[in-house]
């Protein structure tokens, strides 16, 4: 790139990008500039309907206005104290944490889903050894279908293998059961040694899977057969995402512990581990921690975040903003045959592709990116949309409209493989 003082040229970026990052994403072609609500541009002025929220985090849209009054009233102030020192956003960010929810005792904050699930992994860990049990009975038992991080303890319990192979040797502690298997979860527990199920209410990465109806309250059962803690990661489903607060609310279940993280912040990283009574005094002075945890910016946002998220008329809003895109979703499917079913819960929606579209989930996401649509795969058999939950009237007609021509296109390049070729036709598969 030039030193000189014009702005650079897109093409330029995207050169430089191949070059400087490593890797591990494979980004589509475009440099997104500014938002507003559930509309983005591009540095060439190109508008965007949002159905991807930047994978479930801007539950509140884009540049609403009291989240950067927030941040700017907190950057003008401190930015850092370490946990050496208090500070008042990350004070009351806790409080709210606990007053959101009937279960929650104590708050850790963190900086990341995965970091708020080791903090998991770890409460578990150390409790079961507190009870003095011995390190081979100390197992985290997590499920097929479920993403939990990156970091090598949270990507073990992840149970799928692509994201774990070539990373060996792994942490051992962990075991992995299918996903709505009740049978299979308490064979599973039997012999005594799990000390933790971690869970997702739905499934995100997975392919948008909500829990089966009373899954959530039988592992409640078996954990509390085996003196195991029932952990929720609600990084993805949570923060109203379902239509309510907590996605295990609707199960009727109270866990011992909640993983957040994504929407926390609405943009700005934060994680948190919520710990209910039963463990809430599990860790002690220096047991845990991270510099960056309980951070006055990512607080003084992620206390605004959550009192906008548990508005009940927001959260009523989701419910009914997530069945007009579902049925939405459904005509275009019947209309199209693209999809053979729907699924999952509020603005959580998971459209399963049709056989004869297997594996061209990330296709049909860059020809949604050609008619100015964000939205996002879970696996490349199911298109995801989980949009801002403040998306209008008109950002959902357009979303839909525009996802209508993506499909024909889609479905057009199929018939014809020298039709647009979008990258994802040659990989079709790519990873968050
Ligand atoms: C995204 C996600 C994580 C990991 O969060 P990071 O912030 O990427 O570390 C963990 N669990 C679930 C369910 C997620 O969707």
């Amino acid at each position: 790139m030039s030193n000189s003082t014009a702005p650079p040229a897109t093409a330029d970026l995207l050169a430089a990008a191949r070059q400087v990052f490593v890797p591990v994403y494979q980004p589509r072609a475009v440099v997104l500039d500014h938002g507003r609500g559930a509309r983005l541009w591009d540095r060439e002025g190109r508008e965007y309907v949002d159905f991807a929220a930047g994978i479930a985090v801007c539950g509140l849209g884009h540049a609403d206005p009291e989240l950067v009054a927030a941040l700017v009233a907190q950057a003008g102030k401190l930015w850092h104290t370490s946990n050496v020192f208090y500070n008042q956003p990350a004070i009351e960010l806790a409080q709210a944490l606990v007053d959101s929810a009937p279960f929650a005792r104590r708050v850790f904050l963190c900086n990341s889903g995965a970091e708020a699930n080791e903090a998991a992994i770890k409460l578990a860990r150390r409790r079961a050894a507190q009870s003095g049990r011995a390190p081979e009975r100390r197992t985290i038992l997590s499920f097929h279908g479920s993403f939990h991080g990156r970091t090598l303890a949270t990507v073990t319990a992840t149970a799928q293998p692509k994201y774990q192979q070539g990373f060996e040797p792994l942490p051992s502690g962990f075991r992995h059961a299918p996903f709505n298997d009740l049978d299979a979860a308490a064979a599973a527990m039997a012999d005594g040694s799990v000390c933790a199920v971690l869970v997702e209410p739905v499934q995100g990465e997975g392919g948008v899977m909500p829990a089966a109806p009373g899954f959530l309250a039988g592992l409640r059962a078996l954990c509390d057969r085996h003196n195991a803690l029932l952990v929720c990661d609600e990084i993805q489903c949570g923060m109203g995402r379902t239509g309510t607060l907590f996605a295990h609310a609707q199960d009727d279940v109270v866990p011992d512990a909640v993983t957040l993280a994504k929407a926390l912040g609405a943009g700005f990283p934060i994680g948190a581990l919520l710990v209910g009574a039963g463990a809430a005094e599990v860790l002690q002075h220096g047991a845990h921690g991270t510099t960056f945890g309980g951070n006055p910016l990512a607080a003084a946002v992620a206390r605004v975040a959550l009192r906008r998220l548990s508005d009940p008329a927001l959260l009523a809003a989701v419910g009914r903003r997530g069945a007009e895109l579902r049925e939405g979703l459904q005509r275009i499917g019947r209309d199209t045959g693209a999809f053979v079913h729907v699924r999952g819960r509020g603005l959580m929606l998971g459209a399963v592709l049709a056989e004869a579209h297997r594996g061209r989930a990330g296709a049909l996401v860059d020809h949604a990116l050609a008619a100015g649509l964000l939205v996002l795969q879970a696996g490349p058999d199911v298109l995801r949309l989980v949009p801002p939950l403040v998306l209008d009237d008109a950002d959902a007609a357009a979303g839909l409209a525009r996802l209508r021509v993506a499909i024909d296109a889609w479905q057009a390049a199929r018939g014809g493989q020298h039709a647009a070729s979008p990258q994802s036709e040659r990989t079709p598969e790519s990873r968050t």
